[in-house]
């Protein structure tokens, strides 16, 4: 039977550093601020709104939400979002997307000020990370992932990790953080031939799909790690993973539930790097 790597272990120690780091923050006069910004009000942004809110409230972390009509034109939302960009009692903007169709996403994206940009939207960070540099802000989730592994002490130089997705907020970015470990990365996709072969080659599999319970125990080696990055309802309406937990926690050494997995940290990791921008911003060393 396999370790299940609870992501609550992992978010209770970067809690527990997270609130001294505030409370230091709090001593200089300084309240960390993320101003989340969404336009519309589609149910999955609001149930994930009410999470963060919720996370960031526990740890002191001032969270407003700036909702604009799902109408706005793009001329008023780039004023409004220009004026969370300078406003300095704001240390970072979580944009929901994807943003209505009639605004145009990219030029918004390329305006956020990179210190304020936590979920590596602006592609300055993107490069940072593409080119293996710490000094950004990696996607809350991709970085999550990895404070799972090192919590689990699992370690990545010249492991055979296959991750399993290969968009912009978790496979590409996922993958270049564990390539920076100086794993042996395989990215698997919708065209990869052979995929239940392929993650059964790997000592670390990763899925970052979005499809229920694809990944069952034909795709993994005994005693592999399996991370599960998914977040789906299944038939049932029953919240489930990218994994079939069933069926593969018999055969796996380590697995991550879900829920109760990596999306757990995620948000700590948000956290995180809401508490880095205001020291950023605010010119205050790490310590
Ligand atoms: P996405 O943008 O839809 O990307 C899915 C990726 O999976 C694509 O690269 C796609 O390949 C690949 N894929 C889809 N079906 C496949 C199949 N049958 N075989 C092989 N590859 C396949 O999704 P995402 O935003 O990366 O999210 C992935 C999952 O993670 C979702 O369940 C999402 O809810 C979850 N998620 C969780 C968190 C968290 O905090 N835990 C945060 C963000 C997302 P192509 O590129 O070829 O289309």
């Amino acid at each position: 039977m396999s370790i299940i790597m609870k992501g609550s272990e992992v978010a209770a120690i970067i809690q527990q550093e997270l609130l001294k780091q505030i409370e230091r923050l709090n001593q200089y006069g300084i309240t960390p601020t993320l101003a989340i910004v969404r336009v519309g009000a589609r149910p999955d942004d609001l149930v994930y709104e009410l999470g963060v809110k919720k996370k960031m409230r526990t740890l002191g972390i001032k969270c407003p939400v700036f909702a604009f009509p799902e109408t706005i034109d793009q001329a008023d939302f780039e004023k409004n979002f220009s004026s969370l960009n300078l406003d300095s009692e704001i240390h970072g903007i979580l944009l929901f997307r994807p943003l209505p169709k009639h605004l145009n996403e990219k030029t918004i994206i390329d305006t956020i000020n990179p210190l304020k940009d936590i979920d590596c939207m602006s592609p300055v960070n993107i490069a940072k990370v593409f080119a293996g540099e710490e000094t950004g802000f990696a996607p809350c989730t991709a970085e999550a992932v990895m404070k799972v592994l090192n919590h689990f002490g699992i370690g990545l130089e010249g492991k055979r990790v296959t991750v399993v997705g290969r968009s912009m907020v978790v496979g590409r970015p996922l993958s270049m953080l564990l390539l920076k470990k100086n794993a042996t990365v395989t990215i698997c996709h919708t065209k990869t031939k052979d995929i239940e072969n392929t993650c059964r080659n790997a000592e670390i599999l990763i899925a970052a799909v979005g499809k229920a319970n694809m990944i069952t125990d034909h795709f993994v080696a005994p005693d592999a790690v399996v991370i599960d990055v998914g977040i789906n309802v299944d038939s049932n309406n029953k919240l489930c993973g990218d994994v079939d937990y069933d069926d593969v926690a018999p055969k796996a050494g380590f697995i991550t539930p879900v829920p109760g997995g990596v999306g757990t940290v995620t948000s700590s990791v948000l956290a995180v790097h809401v508490v880095r921008a205001a020291k950023y911003l605010n010119k205050i060393e790490e310590r």
